[in-house]
């Protein structure tokens, strides 16, 4: 019988530390999360899921407590700003097990907390993560209050910014992604124009109230700047209509950027990471999943399917592989080469037609590509 581990320490408690912490449970494997913000301190907004996502939430036990809430949809249209259509693509589709969904972030996370009270993970809040060393055989946690943990295994969900990585990969540091590129139209669909891509999307299951997610580039400007410009609804809005707001656009476009209520206009700066050199440390007891191992362009639709996929298979991993040595070199190198780049998801797109993207990112099966791993 295998040994189990029963002192896993996750540090942050977003959607890829909550899944590798119920992943780990459904293995019998204990874990504790530590999450620098409080219980209530998290922001809002909405967030896609497609079929590999929706995988690791069934495989949970949680599919249709998410579906609750959810808008469901199969493809995108593809579509010029003067309403000719390009073409569509499929995001998922019910043939791939499961179809694409629009759902609350906060639904999503309440669904994953409510899971983790019922199996007594414990998740400490307000514990920022300011330092790891590996000290003889194992791993000293030296949080912001000034309290240390040690831990025989450290996995590092802690984000783009991550703390954790610097033990791993400090070299890799984020970067701005500076190069990123009337009811008369089918929704969803993504609407291209010379002022970038205009993608609607509705947000509640019947499908009446509509979202949008579009991608403007700015002037740099300093940090602050952007703090205060994320919370001035109004110039956000001014400067969506500067763009989106011209006659050259469907009319629904600028009414979307007008009139969508303050609360729901939410902005983010857009960074993503490099390709980290590895995955681990040396001795293997620190590991990185997550946006801290891969934070990508929100264009691909696919940074929390991917920290999904993570906390899956690396549960599985760590089940089957308690030293560390065998299966857990070989997850490294394969979910590197998953990572889901922007121009893959295009790519595939353009040359396979509208079911094009299906396969590869939609129908993975982390368990089953697990099992397939350790037979190698
Ligand atoms: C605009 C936008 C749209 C997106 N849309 C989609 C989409 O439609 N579909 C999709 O799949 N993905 C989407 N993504 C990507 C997705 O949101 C991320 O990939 C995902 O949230 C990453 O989850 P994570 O748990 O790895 O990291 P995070 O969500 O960043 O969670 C990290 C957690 O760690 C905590 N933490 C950080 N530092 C420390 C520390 N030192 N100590 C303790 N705790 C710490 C943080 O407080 C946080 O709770 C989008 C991203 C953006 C920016």
């Amino acid at each position: 019988m295998a040994k189990v581990r029963t002192d896993i320490a996750i540090i942050g408690g977003g959607l890829s530390g909550l899944v590798l912490a119920l992943s780990l449970h459904r293995h019998g494997i204990k874990s504790t999360i530590y999450e620098s913000r409080s219980r209530l301190d998290f922001a809002g907004g909405y967030i896609g899921l497609g079929p590999n996502a929706l995988r690791v939430i069934h495989h949970l036990g949680l599919y249709n407590a998410v579906l609750e809430d959810a808008y469901t949809y199969e493809k995108l249209e593809l579509m010029t700003s003067a309403g000719s259509v390009i073409g569509s693509f499929w995001t998922g589709s019910r043939v791939q097990g499961f179809p694409s969904i629009r759902v609350r972030r906060s639904k999503l996370r309440d669904v994953l907390l409510s899971a983790i009270s019922k199996n007594r993970t414990e998740i400490v809040y307000g514990k920022e993560l300011q330092k790891l060393s590996e000290v003889n055989d194992v791993v000293e946690l030296v949080f912001g209050d000034g309290t240390v943990v040690t831990s025989s295994l450290v996995i590092g969900a802690d984000g783009l910014r991550s703390t954790v990585r610097k033990a791993i990969a400090p070299e890799t540091q984020p970067k701005e992604q500076l190069d990123q590129e009337a009811l008369d139209f089918s929704i969803p669909s993504m609407i291209l124009g010379p002022e970038g891509s205009f993608t609607v999307i509705p947000v509640d299951p019947p499908g009446n109230r509509l979202g949008f997610i579009t991608t403007l580039q700015l002037p740099d400007r300093p940090m602050e700047e952007w703090q205060a410009l994320w919370k001035d609804k109004d110039s956000l809005k001014a400067i969506m209509e500067g763009s989106f707001g011209k006659e050259s656009w469907p009319k629904i476009v600028g009414a979307l950027c007008r009139e969508t209520v303050d609360d729901e206009v939410l902005a983010w700066p857009i960074f993503v990471l490099p390709d980290l050199a590895r995955r681990t440390s040396a001795s293997r007891k620190v590991i990185l999943i997550g946006d801290a191992a891969h934070g990508m362009s929100p264009a691909c639709g696919q940074g929390g399917a991917m920290g999904l996929e993570d906390g899956e298979t690396l549960a599985w991993v760590l089940a089957h592989d308690s030293t560390s040595q065998k299966l857990l070199p070989r997850w490294a190198a394969h979910r590197q080469q998953r990572k889901i780049k922007e121009w893959v998801i295009w790519g595939l797109i353009w040359y396979h037609g509208e079911a094009g993207m299906s396969a590869w990112v939609s129908n993975y099966d982390g368990e089953k590509e697990m099992a397939a791993l350790s037979m190698q």
